[in-house]
């Protein structure tokens, strides 16, 4: 399983450019499963490999998205005590390969399983974007897992509503010698931000500025400027009347002084909470369970695909791989994690098979 996955790492899959890494894919699980492989509209792989063993058991989908952060070009990996990482100028791109791979040998190990649908998402780190298209008619199975959380027993069941707000601000130039003939936006952006809350609003509401960029000349009064902000809650109602805050006050302080501000907030996806009771979260705890670990559940402020896909009517749960310091060129996961991972995933398929 180690070297399967460092070949994978070394096949780049910035966020973008996965096709060479999705066709890759496919060839390995048509070859090793023998799985029936289609591509949908949008190059999302769905690989469907049939049950083995005992009969019972609704398909079950498990998935890992394919594309990776930068800088993910040219990954070597190197394994040293027992732990992967990269040779350092890159990530290692275990987010999430280390998911896929851990997927693949379970399904290889099972001794039973329901009929398995393996679902490689594209774009998922920029937006959760193969999530959103993914053709769920080449789906049959109406639950599943997906491999892209950190601990091994944490099963993650809900996310936040996440809102972006874009902000375009329009003032008046004028020369810096004259600037009572214009309108500054880059002083209405900075007493619009301090008019509301950032950061940690309470225990389950967030709220960034995250760029800001505007003017042109020292000696100009700047007429433009364009904010990105955004945020989140798991409470749906919290996060659009942050976002509403947010906006209004961008739009006040616009006006008061004259200048205009244009601000469109996007809900990027809804908050969704899979019960704790449903057939999945016991599946993935009781898998959990059985590799010897204390499972947990959570909720999470940041997105997965399990968002999307919940959204969109499949039972799903996120699961742990073992990766650390993800995003960063200190990415690195244990051996021992990464064939612990497997192992939780084999128990899911063969407990799954048993129902
Ligand atoms: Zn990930």
């Amino acid at each position: 399983m180690v070297e399967r996955f460092c070949e994978m790492v070394r096949i780049d899959s910035e966020s973008g450019s996965e096709a060479r890494f999705i066709e890759a894919t496919k060839r390995q699980l048509e070859a090793e499963l023998s799985a029936k492989c289609v591509l949908d509209e949008h190059g999302n792989l769905v690989a469907k490999i049939p049950a083995k063993g005992a009969t019972g058991g609704a398909p079950i989908f498990l998935a890992a998205h394919a594309d990776t952060v930068k800088p993910g070009v040219g990954i070597e990996p190197i394994v040293e005590d027992g732990v992967v990482r990269s040779k350092g100028e890159t990530i290692l791109g275990a987010d999430d390969k280390a998911g896929l791979a851990a997927i693949i040998e379970a399904v290889l190990t099972a001794e039973q399983r329901p009929p398995v649908e393996i679902v490689v998402t594209l774009g998922e780190e920029v937006g959760l974007v193969g999530a959103r298209h993914l053709d769920l008619s080449l789906l049959d199975a109406k639950r599943g897992i997906i491999a892209d959380s950190d601990a091994l027993n944490e099963v993650i069941i809900g996310g936040p509503t996440h809102a972006s707000v874009d902000v375009e601000i329009v003032g008046k130039a004028a020369h810096a010698a004259a600037p009572e003939h214009g309108v500054s936006a880059i002083r209405v952006a900075a007493q619009a931000i301090t008019r509301f809350e950032e950061g940690k609003l309470d225990d389950e509401t967030v709220a960034n500025v995250g760029t800001i960029h505007g003017g042109m000349i020292r000696n100009g009064v700047p007429e433009c400027v364009t904010i990105e902000a955004e945020c989140r809650s798991l409470d749906h109602g919290k996060c659009l009347k942050q976002a509403e805050t947010m906006k209004a006050a961008f739009e006040e302080t616009a006006t008061a002084v004259g200048a205009t501000a244009n601000v469109r907030v996007r809900i990027e996806y809804e908050a969704s909470r899979t019960p704790e009771d449903s057939g999945i979260v016991r599946l993935a705890k009781e898998a959990i369970a059985a590799a010897g670990l204390e499972p947990e559940t959570e909720v999470i402020l940041g997105g997965t695909d399990a968002l999307i896909l919940s959204g969109r009517g499949l039972e799903t749960a996120v699961i742990g791989v073992g990766g650390e310091a993800a995003h960063s060129t200190d990415e690195r996961i244990r051996v021992a994690d990464l064939e612990k991972a497997s192992e939780i995933l084999r128990n899911l398929l063969e407990i799954a098979a048993a129902e």
